[in-house]
């Protein structure tokens, strides 16, 4: 009877903690939270100001004692105790107010696919810790698949490429499990820093993260537009400190970005080098599916489909994908246990 009304009453969680990006979906309502993965700290006192949006606001214009923290780097969590905050303001932001009497909720994340036991057990803790009654993690390739609706759970190959902030996951998936997987550290940040040293480099021009960030989203591309394409970017001059603009084509970031693309498509070739040549029939039939922010990079689907010589397409709203799928979990946790990861097991 209990059970029922939990069931029934119980605002269930799904979360993809990216290293950019954290999403949250509660089941029958859908998506309820996107927001930066960035967190404001006090130092003096320990107190976290501000999460989410509210915190990247301050990032770079907070006085000397107050940071703004990113604590998922490289997609897992580096700095615990400020995660686990990051994911208590999540969760009481949809588990708060009039609802307080209904149980704690049951919480599904999405993980990279190559973190260890430990981080597991961090992550695990984290979500305990914010107030989850029971949790679930999921590898965040296995999500996206499962965001897009594909039939994960079928004995057919898929191949997911997650193109995140921090990390771009590489994974074969069939029959509900994982075939071959890698976690590369080269994703949307890294290009974005590629375009700060070219401007370091060629212009002695000192670019802010954000700034780098407009160029690579306004004008960056994996193959050539059609019609030549700048934007001006403002930073510091590195000679004499002063305020410095300089006009970057499309063409300049394209050839800034290239070796970045270089070797996300040859971590694709060496992750298909291991997959059994059945599973890899199939991935050829149905095609690389493409999703985190980073394939929205202009271009980038037609670039892999070149270089590889098979179908590439970018999932439906790639950004939302992981936490989508997470959802699909929460709706159908029966039936889709044996895809998530057994944490008693690792
Ligand atoms: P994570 O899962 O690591 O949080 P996301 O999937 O949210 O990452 O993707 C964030 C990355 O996607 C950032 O590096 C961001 O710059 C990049 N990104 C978002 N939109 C675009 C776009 N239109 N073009 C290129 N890159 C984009
Ligand atoms: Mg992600």
């Amino acid at each position: 009877m209990f059970g029922l009304l939990f069931g029934k009453f119980s605002r269930d969680i799904g979360i993809d903690l990216g290293t950019a990006n954290t999403l949250v979906y509660v089941s029958g309502r859908g998506i309820v939270a996107n927001e930066p993965s960035v967190v404001a700290l006090n130092t003096k006192t320990g107190r976290v100001l501000a999460v989410g949006e509210e915190a990247r606001k301050m990032v770079g214009k907070t006085p000397g004692h107050i940071i703004a923290s990113r604590p998922l780097v490289d997609g897992v969590i580096s700095e615990f105790e400020i995660a686990e905050q990051m994911l208590r303001y999540f969760v009481d932001k949809v588990h708060t107010g009039s609802m307080n009497f209904f149980p704690r909720p049951r919480i599904v994340i999405g993980v990279p696919s190559e973190i260890t036991d430990v981080e597991k057990r961090a992550v695990e803790e984290a979500a305990t810790n914010a107030g989850a009654r029971e949790v679930y993690l999921i590898e965040e390739p296995m999500a996206a698949a499962l965001g897009a609706r594909l039939a994960v759970q079928e004995p057919t190959g898929h191949m997911v490429v997650d193109i995140g902030g921090g990390t771009s996951e590489i994974t074969v998936i069939s029959l509900g499990g994982i075939i071959v997987s890698q976690s590369l550290r080269v994703a949307g940040d890294h290009f974005n820093d590629a375009i700060i040293h070219y401007a370091r480099d060629k212009h002695n021009l000192l670019l802010g993260e954000r700034t780098a960030e407009e160029v690579k989203i306004e004008i960056g591309s994996a193959l050539p537009f059609t019609e030549p394409r700048s934007i001006s970017m403002r930073g510091r001059n590195l000679l004499n400190g002063l305020p410095k603009e300089v006009i970057i084509t499309a063409e300049e970031v394209r050839r800034t970005l290239r070796p970045a693309l270089d070797t996300i498509i040859t971590s694709i070739k060496a992750n298909m080098e291991q997959t059994p040549p059945e599973v890899l029939a199939d991935v050829m039939v149905n095609g690389i599916m493409l999703a985190g922010g980073g394939s929205l990079l202009h271009g980038l689907d037609e670039l892999l489909e070149r270089e590889i010589q098979i179908p590439v397409y970018i999932a439906e709203d790639p950004l939302t994908a992981v936490v989508r799928g997470c959802g699909v979990v929460l709706e159908n946790l029966n039936q889709l246990k044996e895809v998530l990861i057994d944490v008693q097991n690792t």
